[in-house]
């Protein structure tokens, strides 16, 4: 990895098979990871099998859309974040626990350096059969290649209006046509079909709909509406905004009639449905109105190496601080393991309970 150069155990006294690297974030020592393990497949205390992880490569971004952070947010010192060394370990673990898709989140996965190199190292590790990525697709034009060669299998690409204004508006400095440009490499890479994310917004985008839908008509992309949530500093303005899924249908069908429900996989949180003949489908992630917890087999880690078992809820495991005190492989698989036992059934929006703890960069949508 360009980012974290290998380096000779100096000391004695360290542990067998111990590594040690220099990296943007000083030296760090990840513990021995045994040649090869039996994956133990894990569920979670309600019986749900955990497959997928998602992961935030850093909570900084280079835009600062309204409906994710405030706009002087504070992002956190490198040191605190996780190396790739770090990163790297910690997939292994979440792989002999069963783990099989990878997707990179952030804040903005793309502007971590060595991120091509990471994406090589996570899609060589045994068990995981899926690397994706969530970006907002500025630097996709030149990185959409070298992602698809490290073995990046799909984007989802950020993309919540096609007029220029409101999207310089929504991102608070974003050109739309960086993001066009970088869809268009992401499809040239071969990282297809893509996918495009919508966040509705009342009062910046709800109108907008209809035309982000109307791409699928002619193009093979699933572009998914996304029902705003509330997180950290800003949960009045994102409560207040939320365009419930029946308002987005609703206006999408008044312009393309009805639509048509797709083959529905209760693992995914997105709702398919297709405008007739359309060459594309449409996802509806209704994370407020019509939660998808009972199919949920999925954790995160935050940048800052917390295992975050719900995307709505604040309880997380803390990994990077033993990790970094010395642990073990076996005793991190065992504080991941116990960490996914206990996932909430799922959030409490309707009840008003509040993840109030983290901005979403922070998490890692
Ligand atoms: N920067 C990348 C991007 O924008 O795609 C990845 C990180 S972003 C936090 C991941 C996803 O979360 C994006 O699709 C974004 O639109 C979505 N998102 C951010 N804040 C949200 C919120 N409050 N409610 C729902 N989705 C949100
Ligand atoms: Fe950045 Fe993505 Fe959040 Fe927008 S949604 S501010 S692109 S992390």
């Amino acid at each position: 990895m360009t980012s974290s150069t290998a380096v000779p155990p100096a000391e004695a006294g360290h542990r067998a098979g111990e590594r040690r690297y220099r990296s943007r974030f000083g030296t760090v020592t990840v513990p021995p990871v045994p040649a090869s393990w039996a994956v133990e497949p894990t569920l979670d205390q309600y019986g749900r099998r955990i497959r997928y992880l998602r992961i935030s490569l850093t909570d900084a971004c280079n835009l600062r859309c309204v409906y994710c952070m405030p706009e002087h947010m504070t992002f956190r010192p490198r040191h605190e974040l996780m190396s790739d060394a770090e990163v790297l370990f910690l997939v292994q673990v979440a792989a002999s626990l069963g783990v099989e898709k990878i997707r990179l989140t952030g804040g903005e996965p793309t502007i971590r350096p060595g991120v091509v190199e990471l994406v090589a190292a996570i899609a060589g590790v045994p068990g995981i059969r899926e690397v994706a990525m969530t970006t907002n697709g500025l630097l996709l034009d030149r990185l959409a290649e070298p992602l698809a060669r490290a073995g990046l299998q799909r984007v989802n690409v950020s993309l919540d209006t096609l007029d220029a204004e409101k999207f310089h508006r929504i991102t608070r400095w974003g050109h739309i046509e960086d993001v066009l440009r970088g869809i268009q490499a992401a499809e040239d890479a071969g990282l297809r079909p893509v996918k495009v994310n919508c966040v509705v917004v009342r009062g910046f985008n709800e109108e907008d709909v209809v035309d982000l839908a109307g791409l699928t008509l002619e193009r093979e992309w699933e572009v998914r509406f996304i029902e705003l949530m509330p997180f950290g500093a800003i949960t009045d303005f994102q409560t207040s905004g939320v365009v419930p899924f029946a308002e987005i249908r609703a206006r999408i069908e008044t312009a393309f009639g009805p639509l048509e429900e797709v083959g529905y996989d209760f693992q995914d949180p997105s709702r398919p449905f297709r405008i007739p003949g359309a060459r594309g489908t449409l996802g509806f992630i209704n994370s407020v109105t019509e939660p998808f917890c009972q199919g949920c087999g999925r954790v995160r880690l935050t940048a800052d190496g917390k295992l975050r078992l719900c995307l709505l809820r604040d309880d997380e495991v803390d990994l990077l601080t033993p990790l970094r005190a010395g642990g073990s492989f076996q005793e991190i698989r065992e504080l991941m393991r116990a960490g996914m036992y206990r996932k909430p059934w799922g959030h409490e929006l309707s009840r008003g309970v509040i993840a109030a703890e983290r901005a979403m960069n922070q998490i890692g949508g």
